[in-house]
């Protein structure tokens, strides 16, 4: 599962928690983006302190893993980089899944060396509310769509109240709340 992860939160863990029992999943490797080209213009926290997060929000959970691939890998960060990397250090015989929610999937289209990418996962499009989950213009054999508990949370509403001194409890992990006083992540 790809993500900026700034900051993760709970909509992220149901997500991840949910495909890996519907899809018997070994692992979920949730991997930080390095420099998302799609937020370019927008300010992104340090990648160690969303790398951190992502290791402090996952940790209790033996099935959950996070990969530096893409924080390690310099340059604007391209899911097929992203599944290249990931196939080259799992090995052949893993078959890797793509986690992503119905907002990132409907702008999938636009993603670099797509026919590649779709070579290289199988894509599982979750819902999230305020997004229609479709695969349209779809390869139909390579993504499915799942429906998982709505947790209507974003990461921007997270950095919009802790900027706003409201209360993140409860939306992100409790260590996720710590981390973020500690660093004094999102304060204006
Ligand atoms: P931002 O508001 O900064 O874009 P975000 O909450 O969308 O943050 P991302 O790190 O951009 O989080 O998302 C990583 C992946 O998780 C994407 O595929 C996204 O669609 C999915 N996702 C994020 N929040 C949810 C949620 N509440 N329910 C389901 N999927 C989600
Ligand atoms: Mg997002």
């Amino acid at each position: 599962m790809g993500g900026t992860f700034d900051p993760i939160h709970h909509g992220h863990l149901v997500a991840a928690s949910e495909v890996a029992d519907r899809f018997g999943l070994d692992e979920v490797v949730f991997v930080p983006t390095g420099q998302p080209w799609q937020k370019a213009d927008e300010p992104v926290s340090p990648a160690e302190d969303r790398y951190l997060m992502t290791v402090i929000a996952t940790a209790s959970n033996p099935r959950f893993q996070v990969s530096r691939v893409d924080i390690d890998r310099s340059g604007p960060t391209y899911t097929v980089d992203t599944l290249r990397d990931l196939q080259a250090e799992y090995g052949p015989k893993v078959q890797l899944f793509f986690i992503t929610g119905a907002d990132a999937l409907q702008r999938i289209l636009s993603w670099k060396d797509l026919d590649e990418i779709f070579e290289l996962a199988h894509f599982v499009g979750v819902t999230r509310p305020g997004f229609a989950l479709t695969d349209k213009h779809l390869p139909a054999d390579t993504v499915s769509l799942i429906q998982v508990p709505a947790m209507s949370i974003s990461s921007t509403d997270c950095r919009a109240r802790v900027a706003r001194g409201e209360p993140v409890w409860y939306l992100v992990p409790d260590g996720v709340v710590q981390y973020i006083a500690k660093r004094r992540l999102y304060q204006r």
